[in-house]
């Protein structure tokens, strides 16, 4: 009772002050700095030179894999005794782990579509450095950082590469080398929702080339997407990647949907997500 007391006693006064502060430094901001940037989740002002994209409190209830169970290779959120997810015990990965910094869903959702079709590539200045938080956790020794590549077509059509942009401010927070120049992809897969997962891998690995064999020959290659969902697309350029030489390959993604979680069908190569 006695230290709950003295603890208000001499917090309060502190937490005051330091509300107030904070009040007039938000109302300060406000009137001669007028914010044009909202938060990308709740819409809300933001005023603190520490909010980027999104306000602290839209960033806790992010749904962070971190505080999930995941499977050991492919990263997906599961429950149970196992290791490991049903599509990773039946199939076969050409990557050595692949992980991502959140679940599909929600906000995360919000972010990933707007940096995709609301034309706000800035949103991978944000989402690079959250990148970046997970692998320091992760004891990967990479050689060589790349992007998931656009067809032509895809890239005309967006302006920019999202993986690319994703991957630059990743290598800006990790230092690690980044090569954009590697790996091409040469045929536009968007329309193989119809097609069934092996047929899907077929076409897609006459998709992908690799430009520069020399750049990761030997090599320890980390690949980066934006969102990662039924593992088709990194498992091709991993097996891409390794046929023209790379020693090994890990895969990073900003979000990765649950297999908990219905998904829509065709997701992988759905038009509107790719
Ligand atoms: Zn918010
Ligand atoms: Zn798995």
């Amino acid at each position: 009772m006695t230290k709950i007391s003295l603890n208000e006693k001499t917090s309060k006064p502190n937490n005051k002050f330091k509300k107030f502060f904070v009040n007039l430094w938000e109302m300060f901001c406000k009137l001669f700095f007028p914010s044009k940037i909202k938060c990308v989740c709740c819409g809300r002002d933001l005023v603190k030179p520490a909010d980027i994209e999104f306000c602290e409190h839209c960033k806790q209830k992010l749904p962070y894999l971190k505080n999930y169970k995941i499977c050991k290779v492919c990263g997906t959120d599961i429950s149970g005794m196992s290791d490991f997810c049903i599509s990773c015990k039946s199939s076969k990965r050409e990557f050595v782990e692949s992980r991502s910094v959140f679940i599909y869903k929600d906000n995360v959702k919000k972010l990933i579509l707007n940096l995709k079709f609301s034309n706000k590539p800035y949103l991978a200045e944000t989402l690079g450095a959250e990148m970046a938080e997970l692998f320091k956790t992760l004891n990967w020794k990479i050689d060589v950082v790349i992007p998931v590549p656009l067809s032509a077509k895809r890239l005309k059509w967006r302006g920019y590469n999202q993986a690319e942009l994703l991957t630059k401010s990743f290598c800006k927070y990790t230092n690690l080398t980044l090569n954009t120049d590697v790996l091409e992809k040469i045929n536009d897969t968007s329309q193989q929702a119809k097609l069934n997962y092996s047929e899907r891998q077929t076409n897609l690995l006459k998709s992908f080339k690799v430009k520069d064999k020399q750049s990761i020959k030997d090599k320890t290659v980390l690949l980066i997407d934006d969102i990662v969902t039924t593992c088709a697309t990194a498992n091709v350029c991993s097996k891409v990647l390794k046929n023209a030489g790379a020693k090994t390959v890990y895969v990073l993604s900003v979000a990765r949907t649950s297999v908990k979680i219905p998904q829509e069908k065709g997701l992988d190569s759905n038009k509107k997500l790719i």
